[in-house]
């Protein structure tokens, strides 16, 4: 797994006990699992959906699953309301998107960036103007499309990080201090993005459930036991007869 090997998160936050917060920055310290565990709360999106209506996008189940497994993500003295736990996951979903097709060249890879970036633009916090002429800039220009998607995803996530704060100890160096799990999220995704070891693209998608995970050569199927290769296979196999 990549080595994250920026300041060390600290947290003003509790995630319902000491213990478990210090294990979730430990975590944090290590590897992008809550981040990607966050952005794969979203399931199949189309170009018609509108901000607000998530409870069609983030089944129960799934967001019941990351509260259990991470806590909320919000400081102590004021847990997060799901909607926006929602907003945000949906929001770094969506960065992850445009990025990842805004680096491939082909006409479907285009069409899905288009709507993506459709979306992005209609954030309710970061509400741009519409622009229905950049399907077709981003399809003759492609150097145009790289530098807007980077420049909507710069502006978001540098306004979310804005309260991280440095700390500093002549015992343990330099810390960052954050109140909350979600500018730790938007951090975790700016050093992904830009990552010289080029960490984003061995992010893959699952073909079993659709979760993004960590991914080494080929590998399709994520960690999780009901998504083993020969479980899948053997499961098939019945459903074909
Ligand atoms: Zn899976």
């Amino acid at each position: 797994m990549s080595d994250l090997s920026l300041p060390q998160y600290t947290g003003d936050f509790d995630a319902a006990s000491a213990d478990k917060r210090d294990k979730l920055f430990a975590k944090l310290n290590r590897d992008y699992a809550v981040l990607l565990d966050t952005i794969s709360l979203i399931d199949r999106l189309d170009g018609d959906w509108h901000w607000q209506e998530f409870d069609s996008v983030i089944p129960q189940s799934k967001l019941a699953r990351w509260l259990k497994d991470w806590g909320n993500p919000g400081p102590w003295y004021e847990p997060l309301p799901l909607a926006d736990l929602q907003k945000h996951a949906m929001t770094l979903h969506l960065i992850y998107q445009v990025f990842y097709y805004s680096q491939l060249d082909d006409i479907e890879a285009i069409e899905s960036l288009t709507a993506f970036y459709d979306l992005l633009l209609k954030h309710p916090d970061f509400r741009q103007a519409p622009d229905r002429q950049h399907m077709a800039r981003f399809k003759e220009q492609p150097q145009h499309r790289q530098a807007r998607v980077n420049h909507l995803v710069s502006t978001i996530i540098e306004h979310e990080v804005q309260t991280v704060r440095m700390a500093y100890a002549v015992e343990r160096g330099f810390s960052m201090r954050a109140a909350s799990l979600l500018p730790v999220m938007y951090y975790q995704m700016g050093i992904l993005l830009r990552s010289p070891s080029g960490d984003f693209q061995k992010i893959r998608q699952c073909a079993n459930c659709n979760a993004y995970f960590w991914g080494h050569g080929n590998r399709r199927y994520c960690y999780k036991s009901e998504c083993d290769r020969r479980r899948v296979y053997k499961r098939k196999k019945r459903g074909a007869k």
